[in-house]
């Protein structure tokens, strides 16, 4: 296969926060692999604008060492890196002050596309968004994209959103969900609504059920303040989980097109409803293993804060009245995995008479790690014997199926960013969806607050509380297991 790389108009991204971890682990060094992949055209400019006193030589030499330790050797060619810093230029500028704002300004040519990356904490988007109009350089070309959390909760999402109106139209914002840019996760989108096969079977009298979950083998450490203001259901759920169940669930858009998209992703999120307290388990990581626990990771002597939730959900329409989806996520888990497993039904009847262990089809959208689908179906087992059945993954490995140019899927962020250059919105949220998501979300947490819900401790290096594990058996289902 060859691959098909079409180089973006000429740009300015300006990436508040250029100094900060997001900025150096993965917008930079996502950035840089476009250019290796011939995408940048020779008149784009990255300028890194944060606190730091720096000149472009030093801000340079940051962005090189970004490179170096999070690119793969076989990309990190000296002569590539040296082009590609050629398209750096560095500005100190303070989100809250005066300081530096002109130099942008004079930086920033208003006739090419121009986007600003808000990789700084949320508590300055505000500033942002008002200087960034203040000094002229929001022009009609101009796009803002602005980081997780959006918002705290209904209140402050729609604060957020109406700071941002003041100054921008809807179509300039783009709130980036870094699980939007998986390469599986649009594959999810080419499966359902490009081919026959699955689109008849996808709703309540053929899917079981459907289980959603990320599970992460890091604690909170180092995100401790954060962490624990926020939990797992504002970190992950509202906004990822939400995400991904909105792309199973929604009904086909009548085209490929950022509004239509959106626009049943938004429906799906206000059919959802309210989960009842025993279909929800929230935990907490203990110490083990030689590792702290969740306490002493966020720094507190007491906490209610979970580290962990599971739930039942149910989308209440035609489609999917009474098929639940089961959500979880959790850190400190057994492994490093998000995915997604549709579970279909047993055929109505089986001719093959009982057979023990049986399991129906169930298709698996692996997000992390090694991004992929397997399908697992039913044959026969080799040889003589009699009819034994037994299941098979049909695995659909982009590698074996279209080239190994394939297996080289770009980073979430290269992709969203380079959507952003493209202005294509599709893998963006829009205010609405978030402020609905949270819509949902609040009343859940208001809940387990007023009954002073504590979660429940579950011991690091396994698949959380055993009542999560409960939330499934009493249904006589089971969680996938949670390994690589
Ligand atoms: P960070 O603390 O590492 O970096 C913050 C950056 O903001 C620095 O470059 C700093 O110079 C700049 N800054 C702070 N105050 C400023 C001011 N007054 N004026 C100008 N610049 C200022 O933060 P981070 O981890 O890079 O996170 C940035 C944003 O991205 C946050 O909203 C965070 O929630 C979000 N985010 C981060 C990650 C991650 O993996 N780090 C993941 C998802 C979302």
């Amino acid at each position: 296969m060859v691959s098909r790389i079409i180089p973006v108009d000429p740009f300015d991204l300006v990436v508040f926060g250029g100094t900060g971890d997001l900025a150096q682990r993965k917008i930079l060094p996502g950035l840089y692999r476009r250019f290796w992949a011939g995408q940048m055209p020779a008149e784009a400019r990255i300028i890194g604008a944060a606190r730091s006193e720096l000149d472009d030589a030093g801000y340079r030499a940051m962005v090189r060492a970004a490179i170096e330790e999070h690119v793969a050797p076989a990309k990190r060619e000296p002569e590539q890196i040296d082009a590609f810093l050629e398209h750096i230029r560095y500005v100190a500028v303070d989100a809250r002050g005066e300081g530096g704002w002109k130099e942008l300004a004079a930086l920033v040519r208003p006739d090419v596309i121009h986007a600003f990356y808000f990789s700084v904490g949320p508590s300055l988007f505000g500033d942002l968004a008002e200087r960034i109009h203040a000094h002229g350089i929001a022009g009609p070309h101009c796009r803002i994209v602005v980081e997780k959390p959006f918002g705290h909760d209904l209140a402050s999402a729609k604060a957020l959103n109406a700071t941002l109106a003041q100054h921008f139209d809807e179509t300039q914002i783009y709130r980036i969900d870094h699980y939007l840019g998986k390469e599986t996760v649009q594959n999810l989108m080419a499966v359902r609504f490009g081919n026959i096969l699955f689109e008849p079977l996808w709703n309540a009298q053929y899917v079981d059920h459907i289980q959603i979950t990320v599970a992460e083998t890091v604690g909170v450490g180092g995100r401790g303040d954060y962490y624990d203001k926020s939990g797992a259901m504002r970190d992950m759920v509202q906004n990822h989980l939400m995400q991904l169940l909105c792309l199973i669930a929604m009904e086909p858009p009548h085209r490929f097109d950022p509004d239509a998209v959106r626009d049943e992703k938004l429906k799906v999120i206000r059919a959802l409803d309210p989960v009842e307290p025993a279909d929800l388990v929230r935990g907490q990581y203990g110490p083990g293993d030689g590792l702290a626990g969740y306490l002493e990771d966020a720094g507190q002597d007491e906490s209610d804060t979970e580290s962990f939730i599971a739930m039942k959900v149910h989308v209440s329409n035609w489609r999917w009245k009474n098929t639940p989806f089961y959500l979880r996520t959790g850190k400190r888990l057994r492994a490093r995995k998000s995915e997604i497993a549709v579970v279909f039904k047993d055929p109505p009847h089986s001719i093959f008479g009982e057979q023990e262990d049986r399991r129906g089809n169930v298709l698996v959208i692996r997000l992390q790690p090694n991004e992929g689908m397997n399908l697992r179906v039913t044959i026969k087992e080799p040889g003589p014997g009699g009819m034994r059945l037994v299941e098979v993954p049909l695995d659909m490995s982009f590698a074996d199926a279209l080239g190994p140019e394939a297996a080289d899927i770009p980073d979430a962020y290269e992709r969203l960013i380079m959507d952003v250059i493209r202005g294509n919105q599709t893998l963006f949220m829009r205010g609405d969806e978030v402020e609905a998501a949270w819509a949902w979300t609040d009343p859940l947490i208001a809940s387990w607050t007023g009954r002073g819900d504590r979660p429940k401790r579950y011991d690091p290096g396994g698949a959380g509380p055993e009542e999560s594990a409960m939330l499934l058996h009493r249904e006589g289902r089971r969680w996938r297991e949670i390994k690589e």
